[in-house]
């Protein structure tokens, strides 16, 4: 049996970066929180590198510290290389804020992921780790806990007020009540390795995450350099480009290199240092967040491409909003769908931005000739980038995009 202390406020599936924040941000406001992992960490997990919103919620997870302490690689702009290999001049940060927010780091998932849980359990969370989530309990419309099941396949009930899905893109609920809404406009593949004493540039460029576009505008490059000379290189493209009637995910790793020069002169003389790895299951989100008892966060919630690193950002703030709305419901005594979802409309908005910005860019959008023609909306871009998404004033961006469109098909005609 899993010893369960006091019957639990709150249960939480899944200690990635959406679990671990819900459960630390509960715990420091004295709810009683049980996290249930399947995994014993560290474990492997993709998604390496944060954006600058990430300090706000890191902040008050009073992760700054361990951070700063940490071999992390500080991170200080995002940089585009077209597919005829010209480099746009980078996105720095700071030129929009001139704070330590405006540095942030490339993880490696596994040690980041670690340290935020032992963060949740240095705040009173008590964490089980081998524990599998399989299933959520309700009575009625009412979620009113969960079934897991340890190493030894022992199964046991744990009940609570709350419900809280961070179960990443295993999505327990989402599964379960069949809430998902694919997205197929961005129906989108990876395949990724790491490489050691790969190419990086020097000085505050060290850190920054490149994005290199395949020939042809067929998909896109990661490159993302990590502590201990390691650099996390992936390539992402529309699934049959990517898997449908090609080779191995080697080959097809090997021959998307061969079309993105700028990726392969980087790893050139490198040694790779892993596997292969691949993923298929791209961009969709929940009908809905919560419901009586119950609540999603993160992957568990939705899932945006990659392109801007928005995942680690998103799972925080998910976990952040989700946090304070249980907190202030359980002090009400509501523990409905409304309260505990009510941040749902704003938020949604917000990864609405980020999700334009990634479409823009599959339709051939190109940053250096947008600021170009658009010098004032460079800090708007800016703020897009780093995932300062939840205002208003953003949305002007989008209406300058739809002109320069208009303006490039007027000059074709
Ligand atoms: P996860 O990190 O997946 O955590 C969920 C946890 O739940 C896992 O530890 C899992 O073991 C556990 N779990 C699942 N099911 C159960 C169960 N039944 N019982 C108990 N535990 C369970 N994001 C970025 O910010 N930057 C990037 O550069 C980036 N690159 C990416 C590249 C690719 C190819 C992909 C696919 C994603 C990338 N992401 C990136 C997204 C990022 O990986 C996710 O958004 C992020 O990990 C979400 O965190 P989470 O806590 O919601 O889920």
């Amino acid at each position: 049996m899993i010893d369960i202390q006091n019957k639990p406020q709150v249960v939480v599936i899944g200690g990635g970066p959406a679990g671990a924040t819900v459960a630390t941000l509960l715990a420091q406001q004295g709810v009683r929180v049980e996290l249930f992992e399947r995994e014993k960490f560290p474990r492997f997990h993709i998604g390496e590198s944060l954006i600058p919103e990430t300090y706000w919620v890191l902040k008050r997870l009073n992760m700054l510290p361990k951070l700063k302490d940490s071999q992390f690689i500080k991170k200080y702009s995002v940089q585009f290389v077209s597919d005829s290999g010209k480099q746009s001049a980078p996105f720095y940060f700071h030129d929009n804020k001139d704070h330590d927010c405006s540095q942030t780091w490339q993880v490696r998932r596994s040690e980041f992921d670690e340290m935020m849980l032992r963060n949740a359990e240095e705040h009173g969370v008590k964490t089980h780790e081998g524990v599998r989530v399989l299933d959520v309990l309700f009575d009625g419309d009412r979620a009113t806990g969960i079934q897991i099941m340890d190493e030894n396949g022992e199964k046991q009930e744990v009940y609570a007020d709350v419900v809280v899905d961070a179960s990443g893109q295993s999505s327990l609920l989402l599964n379960k009540l069949k809430l998902k809404v694919p997205d197929p406009s961005l129906n989108k593949g990876s395949i990724w390795t790491y490489y050691q004493g790969a190419k990086r540039d020097a000085g505050r460029d060290e850190g920054a995450t490149t994005v290199l576009q395949v020939e042809n505008k067929k998909g896109w490059f990661w490159y993302i350099p990590l502590h201990d000379d390691i650099v996390s290189i992936g390539v992402v493209g529309d699934f049959d480009y990517l898997f449908k009637g090609r080779g191995s995910h080697e080959e097809v790793f090997a021959e998307e290199l061969e079309r993105c020069p700028a990726a392969k002169m980087r790893i050139e003389g490198a040694q790779q240092v892993t596997k292969i790895f691949a993923t298929k299951d791209f961009t969709y989100k929940s009908k809905q967040a919560s419901g009586d008892g119950w609540v999603l966060i993160g992957d568990a919630l939705g899932f945006l491409d990659p392109l801007y690193s928005s995942g680690v950002l998103l799972a925080l703030k998910s976990g952040e909003l989700a946090a304070d709305a249980i907190v202030e419901g359980l002090k009400k005594g509501d523990t409905s769908r409304q309260q505990l979802g009510h941040w749902e409309p704003a938020y949604l908005v917000g990864m609405e931005r980020m999700r334009k910005l990634v479409c823009e860019y599959y339709d051939g959008f190109n940053f250096g000739r947008f600021v170009r023609r658009f010098p004032d909306h460079r800090g708007d871009i800016t703020d897009l980038l780093i995932g300062d998404l939840f205002k208003d004033s953003l949305d002007k961006v989008f209406e300058s995009i739809a002109t320069m469109k208009t303006e490039s098909e007027a000059m074709a005609e």
